[in-house]
């Protein structure tokens, strides 16, 4: 565990500096929270938690943050959610065929936990250019311990799923789909769910991410809890929720750290705000920054592949 720590912090540090050349100006990453809402009650997730629950965007304030964003310049990954599943919006197909129109830097991503995926709501979002990833966060291959752990039914979810991988067999579906664990590294459910999803997806991609705590606020089972003494990838973001504000980043979910209010600014001006810029040009480390960062230990971390090939070496029993 230590090594992999340590690979990964290597990683950040090199993840930080490519972001500190391309990115001073712009976001490489905009969270754009149209509704506060979420079908789930992932025990992970700090959404149970929040104040905005069912805040709904103006769909004025929409079109003012996507004409803010049109000032980017260089291809950006635009996520139409913060703490919120997309398919619990409406209006999820306009504000994507919009941002489509609007922004053509914009890589769209979407991240669901997938049980409100419907043929008809999949079928507006294939309809869309510029989706570059569909990400299904699943984490479970148990049904017992997916209904208590994200409060939603497993044969429902395994329904939607269906659909969308005949989709993605039949082409009907151009972009990739991911189904996704939060990961643990050592724990023998990775490899399970990581058999399970490619023998019953063949079509889908299969990937781990590291477990952070949203500053605290969730327990996780890892390591290490220290704060790493680097500089960190998410001060090129910006994550807007729905009440216009602008949170510190993905892992400041209740938006507890707000950097600036969209109703009365300009979301690059936000960006582009002294401090903040400062951080970003300097790369001083998180305990140098304030807080938030000097007591957050978030990594950004894809577990895949070590997982991937360990359990290719390992024979694990299916769910
Ligand atoms: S709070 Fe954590 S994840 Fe957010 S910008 Fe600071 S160090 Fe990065």
């Amino acid at each position: 565990m230590a090594k992999l720590v340590i690979d990964l912090l290597k990683e950040q540090q090199k993840r930080y500096d490519e972001l500190k050349v391309a990115y001073q100006n712009f976001p490489s990453m905009v969270h754009l929270e149209t509704f506060a809402a979420c079908n789930a009650t992932c025990s992970f997730c700090v959404y149970p938690d929040i104040r905005r629950k069912g805040t709904r965007m103006s769909d004025d304030l929409i079109d003012k943050v996507i004409a803010d964003l049109t000032a980017i310049t260089k291809p950006f990954t635009f996520l139409p959610f913060k703490l919120s599943d997309p398919f619990m919006e409406p209006r999820l197909a306009r504000v994507l065929k919009k941002v489509n129109f609007t922004l053509p830097l914009a890589r769209i991503e979407i991240v669901t936990n997938g049980n409100l995926m419907t043929a008809e709501k999949l079928k507006e979002v294939a309809a869309i250019g510029n989706i570059c990833k569909l990400v299904v966060s699943l984490n479970y291959c148990q049904a017992d311990i997916y209904r208590r752990m994200m409060g939603l039914d497993f044969d429902r979810t395994l329904q939607r799923l269906d659909i969308l991988h005949r989709m993605k067999i039949d082409g009907e579906i151009y972009f990739t789909v991911m189904l996704r664990r939060f990961g643990t590294y050592t724990s023998d459910d990775d490899r399970r769910f990581v058999h399970w999803a490619h023998s019953r997806y063949p079509a889908f991609k299969v990937e781990l991410i590291w477990t952070n705590d949203w500053l605290g606020d969730r327990r996780v089972p890892r390591a290490d809890s220290c704060v790493p003494n680097i500089p960190c990838p998410r001060w090129f973001d910006l994550s807007i929720t729905a009440t216009g504000e602008v949170a510190y980043c993905c892992m400041d979910g209740d938006a507890k750290y707000v950097k600036g209010n969209v109703n009365s600014q300009n979301a690059i001006d936000i960006y582009n705000q002294p401090e903040l810029s400062w951080r970003r040009k300097t790369g001083m480390t998180r305990q140098d920054a304030g807080l938030p960062c000097n007591r957050c230990n978030y990594l950004q971390a894809s577990l895949t592949s070590k997982v991937v090939h360990s359990a290719a070496a390992s024979k694990q029993p299916a769910c």
